[in-house]
């Protein structure tokens, strides 16, 4: 496996405790998730801690102080059990988390009530998501209310509670070269995946077989696991934007909607390919998925510093909406189409959404001074698509039951921007 540069937590918190200069920040682990009864789903770390502290195991609470000269960084972890390790794996104690994890104290979990309060009243501003946990929560209201008393006699005192995301978000939607490395990563073994699945397309096969070449070819390439819930949508199907059942089989006409990504560090990789099960395409339904590669190459032209993802969703809807008129969905002409948004019927969704830690990664799209602007770092999709639902298109009724949708995920660099996943044409076989 590829040898990747280590995530620069240390760096981070500087960053993190400089913008919040007077306030702190609480960041407790995500809750372990239950399948029905006593099963637990595989753990997924919450992503602002993990992006905070490199901690991805459960049961774990980061206090950061920016207000303070001492234990600025502070974590509160389980305690060593002999028996909750005997199912769930080693824990480590209090004195090697604060090593390995460079926090200036570690306290045990159980000490969270008692110490939390007092380290949080002495700034403004406390971020931190009401009701992320119970514990957290009682923590948090007893800081604001000894902040509130302090805050009478001294004049200073923790008062205000911010979201995390107001310091956070806007470091996540700028990635780092380790980050960047991570995302090519997840994106090459998508690809690679990919390659695995589409011959598996095919009039007759289950949607879910599908799902299992692609979902093996990932964990046999070392990633996570799939970064979301995987689509394979035949026909019709495919115009349920989130349809993830994947229980019907492939018919002989229909084309067939992959959305699927690796995980891979825990950073996620989102690529969707629709193809023919009989791997060719003529009439109105070849046009549509023409339509929907030229929305993709202007979209992805569109991607440059400077640029924002207003402008590449309107390089999408453009190409989409003169695809309508060409193919006589649509009254033109195509201007008309765009101003009276009669496209959105068959384009219901954005172009792009930002792509990290998560699938649809934090960050604004729009701040105080209008649209974000693109930044080399940013990564974000570009997924234009056309979804014929039936009864929907009674001009082109050979279009029903159509659904298309092309996805990949680009980096913004200093020149413009790289397709992470280019390596997978947009069409099949030898087509791009
Ligand atoms: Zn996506």
């Amino acid at each position: 496996m590829t040898e990747l540069p280590p995530l620069p937590f240390q760096a981070r918190r500087d960053i993190i405790l400089f913008r919040l200069a007077g306030g702190s920040m609480v960041l407790p682990a995500a809750p372990v998730q239950f399948m029905g009864g006593d099963s637990e789903y595989r753990y997924r770390p919450d992503s602002e801690l993990l992006y905070a502290t490199g901690w991805a195991a459960p049961s774990c609470v980061a206090v950061l102080r920016g207000f303070a000269d001492e234990d600025r960084f502070v974590l509160f972890v389980p305690e060593r059990d002999a028996k909750a390790e005997l199912w769930t794996g080693p824990r480590a104690d209090p004195e090697e988390v604060k090593e390995r994890f460079g926090a200036d104290a570690a306290h045990p979990l159980r000490e969270l009530a008692e110490k939390g309060p007092g380290l949080l009243a002495g700034g403004d501003t406390i971020h931190y998501r009401l009701g992320a946990s119970a514990g957290c929560d009682g923590v948090v209201r007893e800081a604001l209310r000894r902040g509130r008393l302090r805050r009478a006699r001294k004049g200073a005192g923790a008062h205000v509670l911010a979201d995390p995301g107001a310091v956070l978000d806007e470091m996540r939607v700028r990635k780092d070269d380790a980050e960047i490395a991570r995302m090519r990563e997840a994106a090459r073994i998508t690809v690679d995946a990919f390659r695995d699945a589409l011959p598996e397309v095919r009039p007759g096969v289950g949607e879910w077989e599908v799902e299992a070449a692609l979902e093996s070819g990932f964990r046999r390439r070392g990633a996570g696991g799939p970064a979301f819930a995987t689509i394979v949508a035949a026909g019709a199907n495919a115009c349920t934007l989130h349809y993830s059942a994947n229980g019907s089989r492939i018919g002989p006409d229909d084309l067939v909607l992959i959305d699927a990504g690796a995980e891979f560090g825990w950073y996620a990789a989102d690529v969707t390919r629709t193809v023919p099960a009989r791997g060719r395409l003529d009439g109105a339904r070849r046009e549509a998925h023409d339509t929907v590669r030229r929305a993709r190459r202007a979209a992805l032209a569109a991607c440059r510093p400077g640029g924002t993802v207003e402008e590449v969703h309107g390089a999408a809807c453009r190409a989409i909406a003169e695809g309508l008129v060409g193919m006589g969905v649509v009254e033109g002409p195509a201007g008309e189409v765009l101003a009276e948004k009669r496209h959105q019927a068959f384009y219901p969704h954005q172009t792009s959404h930002w792509l990290g830690l998560d699938t649809h990664d934090s960050g604004l799209y729009r701040d105080g001074d209008g649209p974000v602007r693109l930044e080399p770092g940013m990564v974000l999709t570009v997924e234009p698509g056309l979804y014929f639902a039936p009864g929907s298109c009674p001009r082109v009724p050979e279009l029903e039951g159509t659904g298309i949708r092309i996805e990949d995920d680009v980096l913004i660099t200093d020149e413009g921007a790289e397709v992470m996943t280019e390596g997978l044409p947009a069409g099949w076989g030898t087509e791009g």
